[in-house]
């Protein structure tokens, strides 16, 4: 069977590694995106999976109980998005205690999965989720020129499909990327969706989809935001600018023509967790 997972990772406009926090006004928010995503997606009746900074998820609690009791997915995306990597072992152990601990208080029994800030994961990091209680993980992507996401090595895990990695019952859902002349190309959302016209990102999602069969996207709050983006810090370069600003005023629209095509190719919408009960609960019969 087909299936499509809509991610999103919860987080406000400052926590973005390009900006130096202590320069950003944080009294401005921009997390009314998370609203115009949950309208959307209550509108179409699909389900999402949801990955909440602890410090969000912290002050919001009976919220992200009530999506939960929705039907969505509510993991974890760090604390405060520190990436993994420049975390030591330890520390990054602790942060993650902390972040399941909040993720127990929303999930009760539920199981629930994790995603690193900016993919920023290594295999040594991904064996401590899985110790941590966390069911599943979707911090890999393939996608080797950007300077911040990592890499995971996947030794030990068998491919149960082609963008998921089995261990017993946990499970890694890779990023959508597309090969193009030896080259991934992401395309699972993000700054991408935003950036390349829909012409292009159709064209490219076709193909994907004629060969796969799991699409997942990823999508921020502020890019779905229907306010102004603050003023940025004046040490923010062009191109930071310019990938934070392009395209938002498109991205709702994009989402729902890609919601469109993906159910026009067979695929039906679901979460990281539905997917990884159904393979647990199929493989001990
Ligand atoms: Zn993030």
């Amino acid at each position: 069977m087909k299936k499509a997972v809509l991610s999103i990772d919860v987080e406000d406009w400052y926590h973005l590694d390009y900006f130096n926090r202590n320069e950003c006004d944080t009294n401005n928010s921009l997390l009314d995106g998370l609203d115009v995503y949950i309208e959307l997606l209550e509108s179409l009746s699909i389900p999402s999976s949801f990955f909440v900074l602890g410090e969000i998820a912290d002050s919001r609690i009976n919220f992200f109980k009530d999506l939960v009791k929705s039907g969505h997915d509510v993991g974890s995306h760090g604390w405060s998005h520190i990436r993994p990597m420049t975390l030591g072992i330890d520390e990054f152990r602790i942060e993650l205690n902390r972040c399941r601990d909040i993720m127990k208080k929303i999930n009760g029994e539920r199981s629930f999965g994790y995603r690193a800030p900016c993919f920023s994961l290594d295999r040594e990091r991904l064996d401590i989720v899985r110790d941590s209680g966390f069911a599943y993980d979707s911090s890999r992507i393939e996608f080797g020129n950007h300077p911040l996401y990592g890499s995971i090595d996947m030794h030990g895990y068998e491919k149960h499909s082609e963008a998921v990695y089995r261990n017993d019952d946990f499970l890694e859902f890779e990023l959508t990327t597309l090969s193009v002349l030896r080259k991934n190309i992401p395309i699972s959302g993000g700054g991408y969706l935003r950036i390349f016209p829909w012409f292009l990102m159709k064209k490219l999602v076709s193909q994907y989809l004629k060969t796969n069969n799991i699409y997942v996207l990823y999508i921020h709050p502020f890019e779905l935001s229907k306010l102004e983006i603050p003023p940025m810090p004046p040490s923010t370069s062009t191109l930071t600018k310019f990938r934070y600003t392009y395209g938002r005023d498109k991205v709702k629209e994009k989402i729902i023509r890609l919601i469109k095509l993906l159910d026009d190719n067979g695929y039906t919408f679901t979460t990281f967790s539905e997917i990884q009960k159904d393979i647990s609960r199929a493989s001990h019969g």
